[in-house]
């Protein structure tokens, strides 16, 4: 059996604990390798690998800095096809969209190529006679980040090229689900020519996070996962004086209105509900069809559903792939079972779906529940497969109202032709990332990505602007040269500007 191991100090490492994960197939149901756990003791390892590295790496200039950046983007662009397979081979997800995520993550690094800009100062000329006032901002240490498995090579990138351009360095612990991506980005990023410690891959579970949050050498950690564990980092990890911004999970809503075009809405809605098997925080889950909108919305969408062609990512005739594990196929499965024995009414069921061939694979078909409620678990719960449930409303702002009783708020999107509907949903509803006729509102790498409410602990947003500053603290320097040195007079006020 394959081991996946750590990558510490510029070099794959075995680790000193004997504690390991299977790594599945989930197309095929086998188990295909599995995963070192580290311990405390490798964390540990990784950590004073990064804080030696720290000392030069932060004291590199941005032109040498950039040019390491400009090298793994093309690398990272060389290579996304292995990187690709690798997260289908893992994931489960269609080549083709484990592309798509290697691109959005590339945009980050593109972002971050252009650090020398993004990191410049401010400065005022004579805030008073002779006194300059500017300010920079330096680096923070070693940064910390925790990933989740639905998105393997760009969740990471959130992270790691920004906290590197500015000059920390980065212990990874990616998910134990899927690991494989991670160390293969990390063997780019050394051919890329960065120095060894400055990005560091620990696997691990509980045990390794845990040991990130006490380390007393982490400065910060960026978190991407479920709420309860992101609550749980952010507590542990503020409760330990680190910097932390922590992204929870997500139940996204689209609202359909009456004079939506329903052929354009069902395309997109299949698409968010049921691409990468609705394992994306930003999927929408949730479809709130208003008054007329909702037989025929419910018509086209189990039209589309029932057409999704369904098999192993590999297959480039695949749209839609397996689901992470077994448990969670189990749970999704259950979870069908439980929307259609509280009251909704099954439009299409995707428990029955069997790939030939495949039989042991964790599929579970594109399924559409209609007349669901809040009260039923399908609504309240993070399904995080391919289930769309279709809830119905009378009016725009009912519907409105329904997206913000809801406790997450990452992302939402409305299908509309009114303006002043559009206008009237982005003003209220109380949620991060917004679509307007787009049904995954994620956000250009130069702006940052975040939600509200239980989608986000901690006051930052990820990548974009806010990266930056989460990755760096401000210094304000407040200077005066006098012409000549000697007494000026001594005065006991406090000082102010003339
Ligand atoms: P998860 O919370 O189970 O795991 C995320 C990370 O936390 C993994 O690295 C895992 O090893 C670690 N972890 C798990 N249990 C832990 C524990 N008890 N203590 C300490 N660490 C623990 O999430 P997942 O199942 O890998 O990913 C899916 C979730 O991530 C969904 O809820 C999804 O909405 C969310 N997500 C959110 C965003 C966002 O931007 N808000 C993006 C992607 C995924």
């Amino acid at each position: 059996m394959r081991t996946i191991t750590h990558w510490i100090g510029g070099k794959q490492a075995t680790g000193t604990s004997t504690r390991t994960s299977p790594v599945w197939n989930p197309a095929t149901g086998a188990q295909q390798a599995e995963v070192a756990l580290a311990s405390a003791a490798d964390v540990d390892t990784a950590v004073q690998a990064a804080a030696t590295a720290f000392e030069t790496w932060s004291q590199s200039s941005l032109s040498a800095r950039t040019k390491v950046l400009f090298a793994f983007r093309e690398l990272v662009n060389a290579r996304t096809q292995d990187i690709a397979e690798a997260i289908s081979d893992e994931h489960g997800k269609v080549v083709s969209d484990a592309r798509g995520e290697v691109q959005r993550g590339m945009e980050v690094i593109e972002y971050a190529c252009g650090i020398p800009t993004l990191l410049k100062g401010e400065y005022s000329d004579q805030v008073s006679r002779g006194v300059d006032l500017f300010s920079f901002r330096q680096p923070l240490g070693v940064c910390a980040g925790i990933t989740p498995f639905n998105f393997p090579a760009m969740v990471p990138m959130w992270m790691h090229p920004v906290a590197i351009a500015c000059g920390n360095t980065f212990v990874l612990k990616p998910s134990e689900r899927d690991p494989s991506a991670s160390t293969l980005v990390a063997e780019l990023w050394s051919e890329a020519g960065l120095p060894d410690g400055v990005f560091n891959v620990v696997h691990g579970d509980k045990e390794s996070v845990d040991a990130l949050l006490d380390h007393s050498g982490v400065a910060a950690v960026s978190f991407v996962g479920s709420t309860p564990i992101a609550r749980y980092i952010h507590e542990r990890g503020t409760a330990n004086g680190k910097r932390v911004q922590a992204l929870g999970g997500a139940k996204n809503h689209a609202i359909i209105l009456p004079d939506a075009s329903i052929d354009y809405a069902s395309d997109h809605l299949v698409s968010a509900a049921f691409g990468s098997a609705g394992e994306r925080c930003m999927a929408i889950s949730t479809a709130v069809a208003v008054g007329s909108a909702a037989d025929e919305l419910v018509e086209a969408v189990s039209a589309k559903a029932r057409a999704t062609r369904v098999g192993p990512g590999r297959d480039a005739d695949s749209e839609m792939g397996p689901v992470i594990t077994a448990a969670a196929r189990d749970r999704i499965v259950g979870l069908i079972g439980t929307g259609a024995a509280q009251g909704a009414t099954l439009a299409v069921d995707g428990r029955e779906l069997t790939v030939p061939g495949h039989e042991d694979g964790f599929f579970v078909g594109p399924t559409v529940l209609d007349r669901v409620t809040t009260e039923m678990d399908v609504y309240r719960e993070e399904i995080f497969g391919p289930v769309l449930a279709v809830v119905r409303a009378d009016s725009v702002d009912e519907a409105i109202a329904l997206v913000n009783a809801n406790p997450y708020g990452n992302g939402t999107a409305i299908f509309t032709s009114s303006g002043e509907a559009a206008r009237r949903f982005q003003r209220g509803v109380n949620v991060g990332m917004i679509g307007i006729n787009v049904p995954v509102p994620v956000p250009m790498a130069y702006y940052s990505f975040g939600g509200w409410k239980d989608s986000l602990f901690g006051s930052s947003h990820i990548h974009g602007p806010e990266g930056v500053a989460f990755y760096t603290r401000a210094k304000v320097v407040t200077s005066r040269w006098p012409q000549a040195q000697g007494p000026s007079g001594a005065g006991y006020h406090f000082p102010t500007a003339t």
